[in-house]
């Protein structure tokens, strides 16, 4: 590179930064609830919400404040001192699950999955007289990307022989009827998600999850739901668990919580398992991510014990349906549950079409799986934003 020649920012990305993301360089640099704006000004709806995770929107003013004052009072301090927002956030979180369940704070979604494996294969260790380790987990299901947990994501092309050895110990079933013939006594835990978000925005049907969730326990085999993208009312209860109505063992959550401030948390009711010095994290729950916690968690839950949250759910899926039942010669049908959703294009050509001309009208959705449409927006949105949303997202599928 001659000396004197600025680099466009796409340039500098593609020249220092690693190429593991197909990225689109449109270059955001504010947003406003769920409206963004590029360099030049221009305004974009976000139906996407940083993949599930801007759940109080852009530039939350409460959530942007607590930030600021916590971040002036002490960011960080190590986990060998009491972290006071870190105590309530976990009381907040055990609240408002209802469950009896203690809390451990990670990074991310990947990591919290990782504790939540640690949780389980201890618990086989120590509860049984044959150590149990093994984890099943589903077909199209994702749960992270560490070595590990990209190992328990039941789906083949993640298991690349570039990344081998895997670590054993973990199997994949097509539908939650067929677990019950892959349990041996060997088996520690079912790992799933109530609503698989990367595999396609699939949900479960509920009363197989119940009649599973019954049989783990009479066996003694842990349940855990992976609530990475389902947690923080992004299905319209607290916890898609509250929604299905079970009582897992082991619970991860991560996307939403922070409202874009990195962290993860698992929760189990196996509050005794791990001792001191058995897990931990440098950074996982301190003052700055579990402030934000707080603050997303009290901005939440009382627009979902207004109603609003409720009426905003209603309203989107209302909109996508009809959109869907307009474009039949796109889409074979519209899935997902609460804000999750997803339009299942009928190919992977138009699954790609749409979301690049979404972008065209200044839209932003997602992809999920090989032919889902996916919508993700914050639980915030306004009804303005979701009715200007559709209008673009018509206008994309019309120039089609
Ligand atoms: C995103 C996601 C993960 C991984 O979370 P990271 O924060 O990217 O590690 C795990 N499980 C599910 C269900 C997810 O949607």
């Amino acid at each position: 590179m001659a000396t004197g020649v600025t680099m466009t920012l796409e340039e500098i990305d593609k020249k220092y930064v690693l190429g593991t993301y197909a990225r689109d360089y449109t270059n955001f640099v504010k947003g406003v609830g769920a409206t963004l704006y590029d360099e030049a000004g221009k305004d974009y709806i976000d139906f996407a919400s940083g993949i599930a995770v801007n759940s109080v929107g852009h530039g939350n003013e409460k959530l942007a404040n607590a930030i600021c004052e916590q971040a002036k009072r002490i960011i960080h301090i190590s986990n060998l001192q009491v972290i006071e927002p870190q105590a309530k956030l976990a009381k907040r979180m055990v609240e408002l699950s209802g469950y009896d369940m203690g809390v451990f704070f990670a990074n991310s979604g990947a990591e919290a999955n990782e504790g939540a494996i640690k949780i389980a294969r201890k618990y086989g260790e120590t509860h049984f007289k044959k150590k149990r380790y093994k984890v099943i987990t589903l077909e199209h299901s994702f749960h992270g990307r560490t070595i590990t947990t990209v190992k328990a994501t039941g789906q083949e092309s993640f298991h690349t022989p570039h990344f081998s050895p895997y670590p054993d110990g973990f199997s994949y079933v097509p539908s939650i009827s067929d677990v019950y013939d892959a349990i041996d006594d060997e088996t520690v835990a079912v790992l799933l998600e109530l609503v698989q978000g990367e595999g396609g925005v699939q949900p479960f049907e509920k009363d197989e999850v119940q009649k599973l969730a019954a049989f783990l326990k009479e066996k003694e085999v842990l349940l855990i739901v992976d609530e990475v993208q389902t947690g923080v009312y992004r299905t319209g209860e607290f916890l898609a668990s509250n929604l299905y109505e079970i009582e897992p063992d082991i619970i991860t959550l991560a996307k939403g919580l922070g409202g874009g401030v990195p962290i993860g948390a698992v929760m189990t009711s196996h509050k005794e398992v791990l001792k001191a010095g058995d897990h931990g994290s440098t950074f996982g729950g301190n003052y700055l991510s579990t402030t934000a916690g707080n603050t997303v968690l009290e901005i939440l839950s009382e627009a979902y014990e207004s109603g609003r949250l409720h009426e905003t759910l209603l309203y989107f899926e209302t909109k996508l349906k009809d959109i869907a039942a307009q474009h039949e010669d796109l889409f074979e049908k519209e899935v997902g549950l609460g804000l999750m959703r997803g339009l299942r294009a009928k190919s992977t050509e138009i699954q790609a079409a749409v979301i690049k001309q979404a972008m065209q009208e200044r839209l932003v959705v997602l992809k999920a799986g090989r032919n889902t449409v996916r919508f993700l927006p914050s639980l915030t949105i306004t009804k303005a934003e979701i009715d200007e949303g559709f209008k673009r997202f018509e206008k994309a599928l019309i120039s089609l």
